[in-house]
């Protein structure tokens, strides 16, 4: 017998995770939180440690991307997508970096016929998640921040001084420090300071960790299956008067279940896996179902369009005493670290016997050091190395937001990151891989990162089989646009670059060698535009941003309820009608709020509090 539940939420990431723990506050509520992946592991609570999720078939969905015109330096033209395959979602995997975005993008957002999600009507929300820790040396804007809600937000403290650099740089440079997750972001000249993080006393503050471990996975009216991929959402009715009923479900052994929703299914599996669940349950462009293999329910032909993301070029600045080297973050890790293959300690700990002083006093120090992490939040391991953020307009059109951003990251990476994570060939970006990637090279990223792309990419049904992925097509710079502005936004970061102070300052940005010898580029030049081009279309990167696949308007309706199919909605970062101007975590959990709270005033869930909609 299938199991009955009142509401089933699909997905328990950024969003998801909310939704089913905001519904089963109410103890008459029951709701089912259905989830491909597992619980996170100990390690998604390290911040440095986040990279290391990637490429780990147990916790990342390991898409990749076909990135149009870009990627002509990446290996195959592949373009990794990770994602989160675990409760928490990608918020369990991602960097933390808090940022809500430029009120202008919510405004047009509702301009746009979006009704409800102005910036005045999506602030309650974002205040309702949030849990303002410490911030000490971060300008901060008190009537935009609330220190109560179960999300984690914090500083970190001490910052890392090269993170006060950047700041002091950007503000040479002429952005002007402040708080950008309150008045200050809608300043014309942008701001610029430490990063707010969703990191509680030095551990991530995932949805997982904030809004269901504890008290909300015990309830007795939230069941949580892990381990479970949902294959398709049960659609019931003729044209017209089609409805949601329920979701088929795969298990990790293969076994096939049914679980049905007396109220409503939501979809909450992220910007790829929402489409491509409405697509497996026919519900997309006619045309493309067929050619797949599915029949087509709902002739709904934006399921999948309008693709966004927020594109990076890395530029790689050597950093004398100013960039951590993997040595020192590898020293702070543990000593089971220091195991690791090339690693100074001995694989098995049953060899530490013969260890001379200094290996001794490395490894003492190594597990001195994380366990005073453990214990306190503090030390090394709570960073995710991007602790300074800056955002300004380009000038180049988008008035009603800031057009760019740049993230320091404030150490060189290893070959693991740049060849396997970014998926570059090391060998043709760096003009010394060895030094450059060397477990002592002090060097850092100063990533430029346009964020209000024009160009639209697509989800597309390769399979009628829910194990196959779909197709990403990113279609970067289709647009002429984002490309003008993108090398606007290496031009100004290499602007910051040049106004870093004190007596630590940057060696020159490190230019392709084969790029550097086709544009007749010399160390210390001026680059051209032609030569800025042609590294953009090499290598950038993306900065995992995937939103606007179901977006409201062409998909779900202001009330994120898909158009064409009663019972069902869909909220995640898919609904957004643009990509906001900045990362995407913190406006994804804001739309987990505001969907709860409009599902619980529709059908008289007993919240514990509603901040914006009316309870029924
Ligand atoms: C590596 C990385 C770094 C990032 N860094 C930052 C950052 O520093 N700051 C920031 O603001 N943003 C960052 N982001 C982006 C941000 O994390 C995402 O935009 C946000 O998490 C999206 O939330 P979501 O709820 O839409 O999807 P997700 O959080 O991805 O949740 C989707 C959930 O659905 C599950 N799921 C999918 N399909 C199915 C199915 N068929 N059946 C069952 N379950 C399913 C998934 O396993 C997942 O748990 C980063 C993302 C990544 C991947």
């Amino acid at each position: 017998m299938p199991e009955m539940f009142d509401f089933i939420v699909v997905g328990g990431g950024s969003a998801g995770a909310v939704i089913a723990s905001r519904l089963s506050e109410d103890p008459a509520c029951r709701v089912a939180l259905i989830e491909a992946g597992d619980r996170p592991p100990a390690v998604s609570s390290m911040p440095v440690a986040c990279g290391s999720m990637q490429l780990d078939p147990a916790v990342d969905w390991m898409y990749t991307a076909d990135p149009g015109k870009a990627g002509l330096g990446l290996n195959g033209r592949r373009m990794p997508v990770p994602r989160g395959k675990m409760l928490g979602g990608s918020s369990s995997i991602n960097y933390m970096m808090y940022v809500r975005g430029h009120p202008g993008d919510f405004d047009s957002w509702a301009a746009g016929g979006a009704t409800g999600w102005s910036y005045n009507d999506v602030l309650p929300y974002f205040l309702k998640s949030e849990g303002l820790g410490p911030t000490a040396g971060a300008p901060i804007d008190p009537s935009a921040h609330n220190s109560s809600g179960p999300l984690g937000v914090s500083v970190r403290s001490p910052a890392l001084p090269v993170a006060d650099d950047f700041v002091e740089a950007a503000v040479a440079a002429g952005i002007p420090r402040g708080d950008y997750n309150g008045r200050d972001r809608g300043g014309s000249a942008g701001a610029v300071s430490l990063t707010q993080y969703s990191i509680r006393m030095g551990k991530r503050s995932s949805t997982y960790q904030a809004f269901l471990q504890g008290e909300p996975e015990s309830r007795t009216n939230l069941t949580i299956v892990t381990g479970a991929q949902v294959t398709r959402v049960i659609v019931e009715g003729e044209t017209g008067n089609l409805n949601a009923t329920g979701v088929v479900y795969r298990t990790e052994a293969g076994e096939t279940h049914t679980a049905l929703a007396s109220k409503e299914v939501i979809l909450s599996a992220g910007a790829i896996g929402s489409p491509h669940l409405l697509l497996l349950s026919g519900i997309g462009p006619r045309h493309e179902l067929e050619a797949a293999g599915v029949s087509c329910v709902l002739d709904s032909p934006h399921v999948g369009k309008h693709l966004k993301d927020h594109l990076m070029v890395p530029l790689c600045f050597s950093a004398p005493e100013a960039g951590v080297t993997m040595n020192q973050l590898a020293r702070s890790m543990g000593s089971a670290v220091l195991r690791g293959p090339g690693g100074p300690l001995p694989a098995d700990p049953a060899d530490d016997a013969n260890l001379s002083p200094e290996l001794l006093a490395m490894k003492l120090e190594a597990d001195r050091r994380i366990a005073e992490w453990e214990a306190t939040g503090q030390g090394l391991v709570s960073t995710s190395l991007c602790d300074g953020v800056a955002f300004f307009s380009t000038g180049l059109g988008d008035t009603h937001s800031h057009d760019a951003e740049i993230i320091p990251f404030f150490t060189a990476g290893d070959d693991g990151l740049v060849r396997d994570r970014f998926n570059i060939d090391t060998e043709r970006f760096y003009d010394d891989p060895a030094k450059r990637l060397g477990p002592d090279s002090e060097a850092i990223f100063l990533l430029a990162n346009p964020v209000l792309p024009h160009s639209e990419g697509e989800i597309v049904l390769e399979s009628a089989d829910a194990a196959t992925h779909p197709s990403i097509r990113m279609n970067y710079y289709d647009d002429p646009h984002d490309m003008k502005v993108m090398q606007a936004v290496i031009r100004r970061t290499l602007d910051v670059a040049a106004h870093w102070p004190g007596n630590r300052k940057l060696g020159p940005v490190m230019i392709p060698p084969f790029l550097a010898e086709k544009h007749g580029y010399r160390m210390g030049d001026e680059p051209s535009d032609a030569l800025l081009k042609d590294f953009a279309l090499h290598f950038s990167l993306t900065v995992y941003h995937h939103t606007c696949t179901c977006r409201i308007g062409d998909v779900v309706d202001p009330r994120l309820r898909m158009m064409g199919v009663g019972k069902l909605r869909v909220a995640d970062a898919s609904i957004m009608p643009n990509v906001t101007s900045g990362n995407t975590n913190a406006p994804s959990i804001m739309i987990g709020e505001k969907a709860a709270e409009m599902i619980a005033a529709e059908h008289g869930v007993k919240l514990a509090s509603f901040v914006g909609e009316r309870p029924g």
